[in-house]
């Protein structure tokens, strides 16, 4: 069997077109294909505003700035999440704080966020781990009331969407009422869909979208053909008219990509609903979870194991993979906050192992990973 990495890109012949003849084109930055992509996250996700970025990390450090996270305020986040969601919070100068998780599915705990809101908190920031989402509803009421603001990172998140059919990204909830203020998606290379690299915010809110088109491109704007305007700091951020061609053609397959990697994880769930060694984590019915990662929780005692059997995985050409190590954990935040310990994030990191799940797998490789997982657990039951 060929390596089967937890997840990977998919580019077939259309991309590559995509991109050849966006390549040949006049403009290959500041074009219209960025424009186009962003209309067409629009269209999919229901966003009223998409402003694509060089990446998810640049897109959360604009939606944040933008919302005016700063200096003496505190975002408060999970711990179970890629580092870049808590690090663009430093770089605006503030504060981060960790909310505990549910140890059922790793996302953000409610009630741990009741208890961690402070006068400072000026952010909340939920992800939806492995394309499972969060409960929004109850996360934006509780912080609505406060005054605080909601960033959804969503990187996981594109294409999937809520017992009700809305898309994540689409910012509003039942009722019409205000979801999310803003969501942020990464097209890094195996997210849902790829750009190689890239990263939108989505909101339906014109502010924060007028500031993060700012901000991607050095706080510049054009007043008169001949004349423009800088009226605050930005940056470059901005995504090119080639990377854009191809997050377009990626973007009309990524209902495939979705139902692919639906058919591999419902493979793996008639497994584990009757496994004795490990659990995995449920996907409330009605809701589509783009299936991003596919996370298993291990019993206690192959817990213990795991670095053992991660490394005879990956000798069998299995290529699974932990999601993740909390970010309070890493030595820069115990040199920066001391030691901080959330107890359903730590067992949630010792138990954690994501599968391979991808569009590029068949059910008869999923069927492989399970025989092989089965035979080398054996021995550390
Ligand atoms: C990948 C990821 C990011 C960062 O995405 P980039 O596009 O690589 O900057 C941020 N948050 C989460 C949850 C991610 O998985």
């Amino acid at each position: 069997m060929n390596f089967l990495p937890y997840s990977r890109q998919d580019i077939n012949d259309s991309d590559i077109a995509a991109v050849i003849t966006a390549l040949k084109g006049d403009v290959i930055t500041g074009g219209h294909y960025v424009s186009d992509f962003e209309n067409a996250l629009c269209a999919y996700s229901g966003a009223k505003h998409a402003v694509v970025m060089n990446s998810a990390t640049s897109a959360l450090h604009c939606a944040y700035l933008a919302l005016g996270l700063g200096a003496g305020d505190e975002l408060l986040t999970t711990p179970i999440t890629f580092a870049a969601t808590a690090n663009a919070a430093l770089m605006c100068g503030a504060d981060v704080r960790w909310a505990d998780v549910s140890p059922e599915s790793g996302n953000i705990d409610v009630a741990s966020i009741k208890e961690c809101i402070s006068p400072r908190t000026k952010i909340i920031t939920p992800v939806d781990l492995g394309g499972n989402p969060v409960d929004m509803e109850a996360i934006c009421e509780l912080a609505h009331a406060k005054g605080i603001k909601v960033v959804d990172d969503a990187s996981h998140a594109l294409g999937s969407s809520f017992a009700d059919g809305r898309k994540i990204g689409s910012a509003l909830l039942a009722d019409n009422k205000n979801g999310a203020d803003a969501t942020i998606m990464s097209f890094h290379a195996i997210k849902p869909i790829t750009t190689i690299e890239g990263g939108a915010v989505l909101t339906n809110d014109d502010e924060i979208a007028r500031k993060c088109k700012l901000l991607r491109s050095h706080g510049i704007s054009k007043t008169e053909l001949w004349d423009s305007d800088m009226s605050m700091l930005g940056f470059n951020y901005r995504l090119s008219d080639v990377a854009c061609a191809l997050g377009l053609c990626q973007l009309a397959r990524l209902d495939e990509f979705v139902k692919i990697r639906g058919e591999i994880a419902s493979v793996y769930d008639e497994f584990f609903a009757s496994c004795k060694w490990a659990k995995n984590v449920k996907i409330p019915s009605g809701i589509t979870s783009s299936r991003h990662l596919y996370i298993v929780l291990l019993g206690d005692n192959l817990a213990k194991n795991k670095a053992q059997i991660f490394s005879e995985l990956h000798s069998q050409n299995i290529g699974v993979q932990v999601h993740y190590k909390p970010t309070y954990s890493f030595d820069f935040y115990r040199q920066k906050y001391g030691d901080i310990s959330l107890p359903n994030a730590e067992l949630f990191y010792a138990k954690e192992l994501s599968l391979p799940c991808q569009q590029k797998m068949s059910a008869k490789d999923a069927e492989l990973v399970l025989e092989k997982l089965c035979e080398i657990v054996e021995k550390y039951l």
